[in-house]
């Protein structure tokens, strides 16, 4: 069984070899940049104000009545949770030997048949992935039966937009649909053990030194 995150999909989507290298071999680690580690301040900073009402800090207090108008709904309220699922789609702990796949919604509130998700996101909004959504609504349809719908949406919290998709609990076949042909390609690179290279203009910012094309940056392939 493979287990994956929407993030660790995405990754093999980008560059099964990178991937590979990276994420399964190790053989090499990605820098964390300046713009990753103020995602994770802002997310650090929303969880505490959601969960515990601790104040902004100065600089994210532009932030406050984006999350407050979502705080406005009525519900039972979670920051930063942490859901995973066996490979049967059944909800089982974060870190079980046997989970299939997991991930962690920044905002979740449940209200009766009702839950709005939330996902922040610091970086631009040119190009939203509502993807990811998919994946939370699947897994708060798993570990809450009494939910029927779903109302989520991306954070742009930079520039105050939110990207929104609703759902409802018949839509289940159809939303795992949407990760099968990455999930299959996955499967068939595990299987076969190939990795191919997918180079990109963003090759000049990998790791993965033992590549052909690792260095090249901003050329057209
Ligand atoms: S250099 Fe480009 S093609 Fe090679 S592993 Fe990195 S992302 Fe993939």
């Amino acid at each position: 069984m493979i287990k994956w995150s929407f993030s660790g999909l995405k990754e093999y989507v980008n560059c099964p070899k990178q991937y590979h290298e990276v994420k399964i071999l190790q053989n090499f680690t990605k820098k964390v940049t300046e713009q990753m580690l103020y995602g994770t301040e802002v997310h650090k900073a929303l969880e505490d104000y959601v969960r515990d009402g601790t104040p902004l800090a100065k600089n994210y207090e532009q932030f406050q009545p984006m999350i407050d108008a979502i705080l406005e709904a009525p519900g039972t309220r979670y920051a930063e949770l942490k859901m995973a699922l066996t490979a049967e789609k059944q909800p089982c702990a974060f870190d079980a030997p046997d989970y299939w796949v997991r991930g962690i919604v920044d905002l979740l509130i449940i209200n009766g048949d009702t839950a709005y998700i939330v996902d922040y996101k610091t970086g631009s909004a040119k190009y939203p992935d509502p993807k990811q959504l998919k994946l939370m609504a699947l897994m708060v349809f798993a570990f809450y039966p009494e939910v029927q719908f779903i109302k989520a949406g991306l954070l742009f919290v930079m520039y105050g937009v939110f990207i929104d998709e609703q759902y409802h609990r018949h839509d289940q076949d159809k939303l795992w649909n949407t990760f099968a042909t990455d999930l299959a390609r996955l499967h068939n690179s595990h299987e076969a053990n190939v990795w191919p290279a997918n180079p990109t203009p963003l090759c000049g910012w990998c790791p993965v030194q033992n590549c052909e094309f690792h260095g090249r940056r901003g050329r057209r392939f």
